[in-house]
């Protein structure tokens, strides 16, 4: 029987050893939530790193995470931790993060990364050789994994690979300054179809791969010697019953039990919350939206008092130098306007430095008149769309940057420039300020949208287009 594989850098479940036995819990996150339709029944294996190290396990352990690991259909690819170092926070983290998000000068250039990225990547295709069988599907994930594709392609030539980009691929201009373009467009080309979020982050890898392969390209299918390669565009979703159905409960729940959050929001309920969420990441654009909210309140006096930046920022990557530098700057910045601005009454921002659970999660998005949301770059963002589909009553205005994939498909937000303080200030003014009918107007239409291409839509998608790929490619042929 033919089965699916899916492929990511973590597995998705976490694992904890306790006592030499293996406590897992599934993770909850997107790509977990959005793969479950096609990570079900008997005839599909997930492969990817279990999050322990090799040096923590001893041949018993070993031998436990595998069969902890098969209970949830998973196979482990080891990593030691120089791999994890080199690979992960070097390669992955340090020169294709960056250099995908624009930020060419926090890009690192590193053989050894470069070298253990090849290897990691390797010992991933080993594992995949191993479970493959004729007639396999497989779907291959995110820029951790850009060469694999090719690799299993070198051994198994007849495979059905899927590939997806989770992150931008950026414009020719920019990917062509990485020493290794050559090798990480022919890995990707290795599958048959290769997903984007949008339409133009496929045109630039297309427009690369011309460029810098001198491939043919007829409309969205690049001509290999022996093969052909669709390229198309798949914007995640969300799972919207899960988001819109806990804003459902929290509405009826909050008459009885509060969570402390909601207690305190409750309290200030004279001021209007501005909601931002992120992880604290230099592509997120956390400062800019700082100083463009302190310039809101000396542009706009009369909202002292009226309204409050509520900012979740995820602590992420805390290691690495840039991220504390980040962290150093938005510490200093938030104390800084809090201080120049604060009354006895009144804070202008509540600042979180954590992740928060899932039901304050809520509280923050049912609470909150206006999402602010103003990455530099940003693949997707998913926070957008919980946003909007946690607005049961259909009030809320979400601002966002047209940096995100997000924008692309949410034409009835409003949409600004994240560098463009004037514009934000504005637009801050004007959406808390927007009547609501206009504010249900423009969210029935959003919601419509996110409920019908939910996350479980775009796996299924993805994998109808896979399925197509083999009988289009004998007919181009
Ligand atoms: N999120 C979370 N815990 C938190 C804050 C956020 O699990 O404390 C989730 C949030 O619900 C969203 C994800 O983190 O699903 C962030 O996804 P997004 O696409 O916005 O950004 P990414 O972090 O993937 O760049």
């Amino acid at each position: 029987m033919s089965k699916t594989i899916i492929i990511s850098n973590r597995l998705p479940l976490q694992l904890r050893i306790d006592n030499n036995s293996i406590e897992t819990t599934p993770s909850v996150g997107g790509l977990a939530t959005g793969m479950k339709s096609v990570h079900s029944g008997s005839d599909s294996i997930w492969i990817g790193w279990s999050g322990l190290p090799e040096e923590k396990l001893d041949k018993n352990l070993e031998e436990l995470v595998a069969n902890a690991l098969k209970k949830h259909q998973c196979v482990g690819v080891p990593l030691t931790e120089y791999d994890i170092d080199k690979f992960y926070f070097g390669f992955s983290n340090n020169t294709l993060w960056p250099l995908f998000h624009y930020f060419m000068e926090y890009t690192e250039f590193e053989k050894d990364t470069w070298d253990a990225y090849y290897d990691v990547n390797q010992k991933f295709a080993d594992v995949v050789i191993e479970n493959l069988n004729e007639g396999d599907t497989i779907w291959v994930h995110d820029y951790q994994l850009l060469l694999l594709p090719e690799m299993i392609r070198k051994k198994k030539p007849n495979v059905s690979i899927g590939f997806f980009l989770h992150i931008p691929f950026p414009s020719y201009e920019v990917f062509r300054t990485i020493p290794y373009r050559k090798e990480l467009l022919k890995g990707m080309l290795g599958a048959d179809l290769i997903g984007f979020h949008t339409y133009d982050y496929e045109r630039h890898f297309l427009s690369a791969t011309q460029r810098i392969l001198g491939h043919e390209i007829n409309f969205n299918n690049v001509h290999l010697d022996n093969r052909i390669v669709k390229v198309d565009s798949f914007p995640m979703g969300i799972d919207y019953e899960k988001f819109y159905n806990a804003a459902l409960d929290h509405d009826q729940k909050e008459k009885k039990e509060k969570t402390e959050i909601q207690q305190e929001i409750d309290k200030h309920y004279n001021a209007k919350l501005i909601l931002s969420i992120d992880r604290l990441d230099y592509t997120k654009g956390i400062a800019n939206r700082l100083r463009a909210f302190e310039y809101f309140l000396e542009k706009y006096p009369q909202f002292k008092g009226k309204a409050r930046l509520v900012m979740l920022a995820v602590p992420s990557r805390s290691d690495v130098p840039q991220y504390q530098i980040l962290k150093n700057e938005i510490d200093q910045l938030v104390g800084r306007i809090n201080g120049k601005f604060a009354e006895v009454s009144w804070t202008p921002i509540w600042y979180f430095y954590r992740s928060m659970p899932f039901e304050n999660l809520i509280d923050l998005y049912t609470s909150s008149e206006v999402a602010l949301l103003t990455p530099i770059r940003d693949g997707m963002n998913l926070v957008a769309k919980e946003y909007v589909a946690s607005r049961v009553d259909k009030k809320g205005v979400l601002i966002l940057s047209e940096m995100t994939g997000a924008s692309k498909e949410m034409s009835e937000a409003l949409i600004i420039n994240p560098n463009n303080f004037e514009e934000i200030a504005d637009t801050l003014k004007f959406a808390l300020e927007m009547p609501e009918e206009e504010q249900i107007k423009r969210n029935t239409a959003l919601q419509k949208r996110l409920k019908r291409y939910n996350v479980e839509k775009w796996a299924n998608d993805f994998m109808e287009a896979l399925e197509n790929t083999k009988t289009n490619a004998k007919k181009i042929l």
